[in-house]
């Protein structure tokens, strides 16, 4: 594989796009050795094929804020990858969000899809649309508004939506509300992440945060180590960051920080109960200031501004907000603080740096394509028991992202086991998953 020269022509194409380009560039780094072991994959230019997406929808979004003002921002829909399913995929709405983000994400999600064992292509949306500070009467008029555009991109054998940063059951509510209102169709399907009343999945809103903990417990267990009473630093506090504190915390370990855009609270006899569920209601806010959190609980939790969770002492690295979230030097303080293993819950929440770092200094380390991949495992048993108008029981759907959690854990011991002995989980689940994908792309002929 020439790899230089399938950078070199992606970035001519896409110029500027630095997300996309390094989230492209780490794949084919890893995948390149056993690449070359199939001529079949570069007669059918399988590489070149899978880093563009299939197609890129993008739309104008007008709404009405409460002060009556008329607000314009752009709506995107990227479908990446078809070959092992219809495209699937969450909506982010953030006021970074660029197309490069959303092909980035694209391209780990069609990745992480592959990983979960469930029959998914890779997909990506969102929009420039900031929910912080807005109303809830601001966000559904938002909501609807998008819907109005993107409804005719989707379906639930074509492209199926879900949450992501900025986007939670409330906005998947309001998206379905308007889906379903203009298509005339009443598949709920169509969306993942819906309330649990109107055929979303039981226990899809901690699925990826508990299924990054079972994951983390399967690595340990492979590093013949436990995380009973280990500290845990995360960083955020959404979804993902909740379904993370939450889990830790049952399995025994002491969660003593969680971060901000503004900064982080340290929690030094560690995250409880209480401070769990005011998570939900910081989330919910739109204010966006982790230092609600040392408001709210006085003594317990300590906030300083302008600090991240790395520069807080502990065993384990969570980061569960942001990509690029975790920086070569971040790295570097985190082992001198004593933290031995990273495993990256957001999409590409540590820096390259960092990754090289951790994986030259002895830091166990794994990608969140493998880490995070229940939420859309569990989305995925959304559509199963959408599709076959059933819902399964908190501890049917437990059972199977246990099973999914620990069997991507495995794909990654077969792909990524070095000579030495030890696991490159990046490149286990790399190779894992561009496997699959290629294989299907090749079955499936030129298209
Ligand atoms: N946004 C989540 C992810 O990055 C979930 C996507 C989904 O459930 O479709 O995987």
């Amino acid at each position: 594989m020439k790899t230089a020269e399938i950078m070199a022509n992606l970035a001519a194409k896409h110029p500027g796009e630095n997300e996309y380009l390094q989230a492209v560039q780490e794949v084919l780094e890893s995948i390149e050795e056993v690449y070359n072991q199939h001529p079949e994959f570069e007669k059918a230019k399988i590489v070149e094929r899978m880093v563009e997406p299939d197609r890129i929808f993008t739309f104008r979004v007008t709404w009405v804020d409460d002060k009556g003002e008329v607000q314009t921002n752009l709506g995107y829909r990227i479908q990446f990858n078809s070959a092992i399913g219809p495209y699937k995929g969450g909506l982010r709405f953030h006021k970074a969000v660029v197309p490069s983000m959303l092909k980035f994400l694209g391209f780990e999600q069609t990745f992480k899809n592959a990983l979960t064992t469930l029959p998914m292509g890779g997909a990506k949306g969102g929009s420039d649309f900031d929910p912080v500070g807005k109303s809830n009467d601001e966000i559904m008029r938002f909501c609807q508004a998008f819907m109005t555009e993107l409804w005719q991109c989707i379906g639930p054998d074509q492209d199926i939506p879900a949450g992501d940063v900025g986007v939670g059951g409330r906005e998947i509510g309001y998206l379905y509300g308007m889906y379903k209102k203009l298509a005339r169709e009443y598949n709920t399907g169509v969306l993942t992440g819906k309330g649990a009343t109107w055929g979303g999945s039981i226990l899809r809103p901690e699925a990826t945060g508990f299924g990054a903990l079972y994951f983390t417990q399967h690595l340990l267990h492979k590093a013949g180590k436990d995380i009973q009473g280990k500290k845990v630093a995360l960083s955020g506090f959404g979804n993902v960051a909740w379904g993370a504190a939450t889990k830790a915390k049952q399995l025994g370990a002491k969660v003593v920080a969680i971060s901000g855009p503004d900064g982080v609270c340290e929690i030094p006899d560690g995250i409880t109960d209480e401070m769990i569920a005011y998570m939900l209601e910081m989330r919910a806010s739109n204010r966006n200031k982790v230092e609600d959190m040392a408001t709210k609980f006085p003594g317990q939790a300590k906030f300083t501004a302008g600090k991240k969770a790395w520069s807080i002492p502990c065993d384990i690295a969570l980061p569960c907000a942001f990509q690029n979230e975790l920086s070569e030097d971040d790295a570097k303080e985190l082992q001198k603080n004593g933290c031995w293993c990273c495993c990256e819950v957001s999409n590409m929440g540590c820096q390259p740096g960092a990754i090289h770092y951790f994986q030259n200094n002895g830091i166990l380390f794994a990608p969140g394509k493998a880490v995070n991949a229940g939420g859309v495992a569990t989305s995925g048993l959304e559509m199963t028991q959408n599709a076959s108008h059933i819902s399964w029981s908190a501890k049917e759907v437990d059972d199977k992202l246990h099973f999914i959690m620990e069997s991507i854990h495995e794909q990654c011991v077969k792909y990524g086991t070095q000579p030495d002995g030890h696991v490159d989980y990046v490149k286990g689940a790399n190779i894992a998953g561009f496997m699959k994908v290629a294989t299907a792309m090749l079955e499936q002929g030129i298209i």
